[in-house]
């Protein structure tokens, strides 16, 4: 079952193209959520602000693109702090992003199927998940009743809600308390892969879906307790009208709060003068002079090729060269012209046989969401279908680069092998698509510049999961960064926050007291 809830007031209008000229006290570098937060709570502290994007649009990775009556959504899935009461919750409402629209809590995460028929419902609530894992796996309970009792602990995390670097020696401590109850679950999970976690299990099937909830097998076990806190606490849903329209009513509040665009800017290289940013310069030969950079783009072009490499220490070093980045997605979106009562919104099918994405990479598992019209993505008596399948980066971004005829081949082969395993479980489906799309990492890196196309940053791995990446760089003043570069495992509440505090901190250089306002 899933719970709707209606928002209070609604956002409306749409964003306008390029501004005109003004001199700016900030430039941001990039209009993704990170950059449009970061703009918006710097302008409700009333210093004025210029955004330098290189797409023509804002949103960055958290887009969607309109195929017929299809809005292919290339993001959102579920918001942490989507409903109260939640720190994040605060910040979506001070940056307007989903005031007015539906959110869609679904009481199950997704539903597993295996081709020997076994099944498998996940609910999100932890007592009914407890149940159902070990009405499956009865001979693993100890180490279910243990992942359980960790997650519900993990239930009442924050964020802080101010940066550490701004908090007087007393607060840090008062704050470092609440942490205490966590500490030894940090402890017993951290520093273990979820693939080592997972081999304890004997059952397969629900090692399989464990597995899932994650996604990823180098991750620090820590993850697992901690997605299931969040997708447990009733603040976590999908947002109707989905990444366009979020993106949108962030975009539009940044505007009213009169920050100013500027579309199809791709910044070269950060001015330093002194070991001060003082502007930026784009592609296009523009110079745009600024009293302070900060770059809410790609982390590696930012510090390497923006900067030229020249503010790097060995914590810098061991990020972007021993760390590991999310995988690159393909993303097959498919608008069908057919519904599907009483289908799981999120389906994850194991295989009978692997199937393969590219020249190395290949698949036992896949997860198939659908999205009726009540997402707002599709007409009625439609539905929407999407895919998403890691991918090796350099395979895709090569082979468009060195033979677009093969890539678009390529492209067509891998959507081919996806529809006729879904046509199995869909029976019809093959036949009802209107429309299609399929987006690789090329697509991705083309349109947001991430390194390795990666869609969440850096992989949370017992490497660097907790670690604290600074947002400043050594030796640079005038200059910060925001967005899932600075914060590991990344996402759209992390990038959002991020750029909240890189506020606060713009705010306490110039002695402002830091104050925010409902969107
Ligand atoms: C398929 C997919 C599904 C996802 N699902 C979820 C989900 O369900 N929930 C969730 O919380 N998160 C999800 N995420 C992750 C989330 O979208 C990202 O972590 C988040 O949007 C990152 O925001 P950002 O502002 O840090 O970076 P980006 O979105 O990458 O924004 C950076 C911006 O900078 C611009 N830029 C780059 N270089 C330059 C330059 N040189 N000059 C000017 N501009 C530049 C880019 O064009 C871009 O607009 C998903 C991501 C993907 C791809």
């Amino acid at each position: 079952m899933t719970q709707v809830v209606e928002q209070s007031s609604s956002v409306s209008g749409t964003v306008r193209p390029n501004a005109p000229a003004s001199l700016p006290g900030v430039v941001i570098i990039g209009a993704g959520i990170a950059g449009l937060s970061c703009g918006c709570y710097l302008q409700m502290n009333g210093i004025q602000t210029e955004i330098l994007e290189s797409h023509e649009l804002p949103g960055g990775l958290c887009t969607s693109w309109k195929r017929g009556h299809y809005m292919f959504d290339g993001c959102l899935r579920w918001l942490t702090g989507a409903l109260p009461p939640s720190v994040f919750h605060e910040m979506w409402c001070e940056l307007g992003a989903i005031a007015g629209r539906k959110v869609f809590v679904h009481e199950d995460i997704f539903r597993i199927e295996a081709p020997d028929g076994r099944s498998l419902t996940v609910p999100a609530n932890l007592d009914k998940l407890a149940q159902e894992l070990k009405r499956v796996a009865p001979e693993d309970s100890r180490l279910i009743d243990r992942l359980i009792r960790d997650a519900r602990r993990c239930m009442s995390l924050e964020p802080l809600k101010k940066p550490i670097e701004l908090m007087p020696h007393r607060h840090r401590i008062r704050e470092g308390l609440k942490y205490l109850p966590i500490i030894p679950i940090v402890l017993r999970w951290k520093n273990l892969t979820l693939g080592k976690y997972l081999k304890s299990y004997q059952n397969d099937f629900v090692r399989k879906t464990l597995r899932v909830i994650t996604g990823s097998e180098e991750m620090s076990a820590l993850v697992l307790p901690m997605v299931l806190a969040f997708r447990a606490r009733a603040d976590t849903g999908f947002v109707a009208g989905g990444s366009w329209d979020f993106a949108m009513a962030i975009a539009e509040r940044y505007q009213r709060l009169g920050g100013v665009f500027r579309y199809n800017r791709k910044v070269k290289r950060i001015q330093v003068e002194n070991n001060r940013a003082c502007g930026v310069e784009c592609e296009d030969g523009t110079f745009t002079p600024a009293s302070t950079v900060i770059s809410c783009a790609d982390g590696h072009a930012t510090i390497f090729e923006m900067l030229g490499g020249r503010f790097v220490d060995k914590k810098i070093r061991f990020l972007y060269e021993k760390c590991q980045t999310f995988h690159a997605l393909i993303q097959i979106s498919l608008g069908i012209k057919k519904e599907f009562p009483g289908t799981p919104h999120t389906l994850n099918l194991i295989l009978p046989e692997p199937v393969l994405v590219d020249d190395q990479t290949s698949h036992d598992c896949f997860e198939v969401e659908l999205f009726d019209t009540h997402s707002g993505l599709c007409a009625p008596g439609t539905t929407l279908l999407t895919v998403r399948l890691p991918a090796r980066h350099e395979f895709w971004i090569d082979l468009r680069a060195r033979d677009p005829r093969r890539y678009r081949a390529e492209k067509k082969n891998v959507l081919r092998r996806i529809i006729a395993i879904l046509d199995k479980r869909f029976p019809g489906l093959a036949k009802s698509i209107e429309r299609f799309d399929v987006a690789t990492p090329a697509t991705f890196g083309r349109y947001t510049h991430n390194w390795r196309a990666s869609y969440e940053g850096w992989l949370p791995t017992p490497q660097i999961l907790g670690r604290r990446i600074s947002y400043t760089l050594p030796g640079l003043k005038d200059f910060y960064m925001a967005g899932h570069w600075v914060i590991p495992g990344g996402g759209l509440p992390s990038a959002a926050l991020s750029g909240r505090e890189v506020a606060q901190m713009v705010c306490a250089q110039r002695g402002k007291t830091f104050s925010s306002s409902l969107g």
